[in-house]
């Protein structure tokens, strides 16, 4: 079967000079792109990737990271992405987990890669990706020197060396939402069937210039990588998102779609140079990865008129996406736009269910857990094989997200298992209650959590940040969501936080942080 390098090559012999990636004023065609994938899959078999060895990347998001989610599977190597917002304590925790080979960092990460490597006994070498003349520690290597240097493999060099496409090539970990973030283990077979049905269904192609700017130590935007290198789309990178900087590139770049998780959308709009920004050549955006509130997206489409969106629902464990919301449901005055609040339809290769608590499956509009099947579901949990039997039981993988199917066949997401609130025998899904607080005018941010109460057992509590210049009171916000949604469902108490909430490493609102703040104040 074809592996991912394989595309590169077929882009590189079709249209050489066209654009593959751009990065910090810098450009690639295709053929740069696979020239310097076969030096990089070299360096690494040089330096002693053997197959079934792991690579890491440490760092923002660069061209270098781009290349080398395909240069350790040419050798049948897995690559690893680092998150780098992870404390030092959690980065020593996943090398120890994966222990990889070699670690790759950027020029920002090149001192606390040297002293990762210290701290890891595994890790045999440290390769820095951009070169900083000042201060690149003792005995770091440099990659496009080892890049520059000797020759560059045949074309076929590494075709018995590639994994196969049902072997992992990636070990991608979780948000750690829930808990411990988990490496999942992937396969091209995995991914590549996911790129396809995202990308198909999105009609992307080489007119497509997507920009990059979300996290690609993540599959949620790191995904759109395997989907470019299939539908030879140029890749735009941004080292990291930044309101006015992304809208500067969408428009010099000519960027026809991106991909942002609500909170940078909600970034975007509310920026005051907003109506100064050039979306003009932006066909296509897509959400997805976090709850998206309504309002937010209901704002969107009247600010940007003309752009269409897509929202995506999954996980790493699916490669990601299970579910698509498609353009047409987003347009008003289509009959479909009740739609609006639902996570959208399944891609054509998933097997999406519903099931009660006790395994049985549930009919159209019954809430139970989300279950699916199909060929992006992961190869397993790296490390994990007791959680990996307890998420994949009878040939199905256990989302933790709980939902239902309506008889359209349309998927709305109610929440995740472990976060529903059990309030007076009453089973409360916080989004329920975030997405009516959104609506509040007053209202920037909501997070609902459950607090532990003698009588009801938990108790529906919503942490709030406001507008600027904008007030409302604990009880003018209760008032509001009793109005709206069953008084069980309403937050019976509310904190109002002075800041933006804060966030996860993903841009996911970060709830176990705020419940652990709002624990600390409840235990006073
Ligand atoms: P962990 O598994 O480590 O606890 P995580 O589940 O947040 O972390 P990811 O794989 O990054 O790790 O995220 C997948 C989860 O994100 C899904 O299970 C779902 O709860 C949420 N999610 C993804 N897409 C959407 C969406 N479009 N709308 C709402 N929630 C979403
Ligand atoms: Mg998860």
């Amino acid at each position: 079967m074809i592996r991912f390098p394989d595309y590169i090559r077929k882009h590189a012999f079709q249209r050489p000079q066209a654009r593959a990636l751009h990065f910090e004023g810098r450009d690639f065609t295709w053929a740069d792109f696979s020239d310097r994938l076969h030096r990089m899959a070299r360096v690494l078999r040089d330096l002693g990737v053997e197959p079934g060895d792991r690579v890491a990347y440490l760092g923002h998001n660069s061209h270098w990271l781009v290349e080398l989610y395909f240069a350790p599977c040419a050798i049948g190597g897995v690559f690893v992405p680092l998150n780098f917002r992870l404390a030092e304590e959690e980065l020593v925790a996943v090398l120890a987990d994966c222990t990889p080979e070699i670690l790759v960092a950027d020029r920002h990460h090149a001192e606390q890669g040297a002293r990762l490597t210290r701290l890891c006994p595994t890790l045999r070498h440290l390769v820095i990706a951009d070169w900083n003349d000042t201060g690149t520690p003792d005995g770091a290597l440099h990659l496009d020197s080892l890049i520059a240097e000797g020759t560059r493999p045949a074309d076929d060099a590494f075709d018995e060396s590639a994994s196969a496409s049902d072997e992992t090539m990636a070990l991608f970990y979780t948000s750690g939402t829930t808990g411990q973030p988990k490496g999942v283990m992937l396969s091209h077979q995995n991914l590549m069937v996911n790129a396809m049905g995202t990308g198909s269904a999105m009609n992307f192609g080489p007119a497509d210039s997507i920009l990059l700017s979300g996290p690609l130590f993540h599959l949620g935007t790191g995904s759109r990588i395997y989907t470019s290198v299939i539908y030879g789309m140029a890749m735009v990178v941004q080292a990291r998102f930044e309101v006015v900087e992304t809208a500067r590139m969408i428009a010099e770049q000519k960027i026809t779609t991106t991909t942002l998780v609500p909170t940078m959308l909600r970034m975007l709009l509310d920026h005051p140079d907003f109506p100064k920004f050039d979306f003009s050549s932006l066909r296509l955006l897509t959400y997805g990865a976090a709850p998206m509130p309504q309002a937010l997206l209901e704002n969107a489409i009247g600010e940007i008129p003309g752009l269409t969106f897509c929202q995506s629902y999954g996980m790493t464990e699916a490669s990601p996406v299970l579910s698509m919301l498609p353009p047409e449901d987003h347009k008003p005055g289509n009959p479909m736009t009740g739609k609006l609040g639902s996570v959208g339809t399944p891609l054509p290769h998933c097997d999406i269910r519903i099931v009660g608590e006790d395994g049985q499956f549930l009919p159209a509009t019954q809430r139970g857990e989300i279950i699916v099947r199909g060929p992006q579901i992961m190869r397993g949990y790296w490390n994990r094989a007791e959680e990996t039997a307890q998420a994949m039981r009878g040939g199905f993988y256990y989302t933790g997200d709980a939902g239902y199917l309506d008889r359209d066949g349309y998927l709305f997401l109610v929440g995740r298992t472990k976060e529903m609130i059990i309030s007076g025998g009453e089973n409360v899904y916080p989004i329920e209650t975030e997405n009516c607080l959104s609506k509040h005018p007053a209202v920037a941010q909501a997070a609902v959590i459950g607090l532990p109460h003698k009588k009801w057992g938990e108790t529906v509590h919503a942490v709030v940040a406001l507008r600027e210049g904008q007030s409302a009171g604990a009880d003018e916000l209760i008032a509001f969501c009793r109005e709206r949604i069953a008084h069980f469902k309403a937050p019976r108490s509310v904190t109002f936080w002075s800041e933006a909430l804060p966030l996860s490493a993903t841009n996911k609102i970060d709830k176990a942080a705020i419940r652990a703040a709002i624990m600390a104040r409840h235990g006073d």
